[in-house]
């Protein structure tokens, strides 16, 4: 007999946005079925301290966020379960989803909140400095470096903004951008060449970091493979990576339509998709604000939704 079960809403992701989505939707009895993913938790277990997600006038840690939200899922019987999602089929509903490639789910609605992925350089020492020193979102641990000199890797649109944002908090704030220009719009560039807390570094790219106990700075190459190639060490407590996100929407690209970096595009600003019954919710559709609230807010939005359809379609 084939391994398969149905339920009504089956939500894919783990992060504020698959945890918000569970709990509006164990909340209106729908019995939610959620996959927590290869990261459970998402992005925000990987963040030390936040302190702009309302409601916690002292911070909390990004762990503990998640734990709290989890628990709020669990109270409203959603179903949390360990897998990875191998396959889908979303071409007629029920919607076909396959786990660890042995078994089938067939679900009337799907909440797709699996997140972005920032990039790093793939240094070693990225990992090693990953709480104490690099991060990859500006706005949510720019604060710690109050009063210090840090670094932005990139020279894109996000580069710009973070470096704008780092410069009103800390005392210097340096681009290292590996071209000799940058890929920004015209307008953010104006900003950043006006701004006198930042210098660019063209023609730099990062090699290693060091530090005893937190990051003290970066060794950078160069104008690398040039004739006049050359060292050069920064003092910086902070190092930002604004190189791009990868969103975790390879899966579904044969059956929902991708912008060109691959975010899922959605109906006018509802986390409706061109699929009757199936959604998005945080990161993986968000180029823009990709913020642990704004996650949280659109999860609300789609279990909200799949709740509507439901109702209309009386399942
Ligand atoms: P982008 O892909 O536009 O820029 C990435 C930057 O990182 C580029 O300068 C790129 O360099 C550099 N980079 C990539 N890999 C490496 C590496 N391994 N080492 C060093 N540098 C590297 O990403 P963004 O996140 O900036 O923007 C993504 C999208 O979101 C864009 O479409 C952007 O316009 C949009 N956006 C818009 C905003 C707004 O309108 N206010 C704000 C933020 C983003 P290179 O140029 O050499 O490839």
């Amino acid at each position: 007999m084939e391994n398969i079960e149905k339920v009504r809403c089956l939500i894919i992701g783990s992060g504020p946005a698959g945890y918000t989505a569970a709990i509006y939707a164990g909340r209106a009895n729908l019995v939610p079925v959620l996959f927590q993913g290869m990261s459970p938790g998402g992005q925000l277990t990987k963040t030390s301290d936040i302190e702009n997600f309302p409601g916690y006038p002292q911070g909390i840690s990004g762990f503990d966020l998640m734990e709290d939200l989890r628990n709020q899922a669990l109270r409203f019987n959603t179903d949390i379960r360990y897998g990875t999602i191998t396959a889908v089929d979303l071409s007629a509903a029920p919607y076909s989803i396959v786990i660890d490639g042995e078994k089938t789910i067939k679900t009337e609605t799907l909440i797709i909140s699996t997140g972005a992925t920032a990039k790093y350089l793939g240094l070693p020492d990225e990992a090693k400095y990953a709480s104490s020193g690099v991060s990859a979102c500006a706005i949510c641990d720019g604060f710690f470096y109050r009063g210090k000199n840090v670094a932005v890797v990139g020279g894109g649109d996000t580069a710009c903004e973070d470096a704008m944002y780092l410069s009103e908090i800390c005392k210097k704030v340096y681009m290292i951008v590996r071209k000799h220009h940058l890929r920004a719009s015209k307008i953010l560039q104006k900003r950043v060449f006006e701004n006198k807390k930042i210098e660019i570094l063209f023609e730099h790219e990062v090699v290693s970091l060091f530090g005893e106990h937190a990051l003290d700075g970066a060794v950078l190459v160069k104008r690398k493979g040039k004739k006049d190639e050359g060292k050069e060490v920064i003092d910086i407590d902070g190092l930002f990576l604004a190189i791009g996100h990868h969103p975790n929407s390879e899966i579904f690209k044969p059956y929902l339509e991708v912008d060109e970096i691959g975010y899922i595009k959605t109906l006018h600003g509802t986390p409706k998709t061109k699929i009757p019954g199936v959604f998005v919710a945080g990161d993986v559709g968000d180029p823009i604000y990709r913020q642990a609230i704004t996650a949280a807010g659109s999860g609300c939005k789609a279990a909200i939704e799949a709740e509507r359809y439901l109702i209309e379609n009386g399942l």
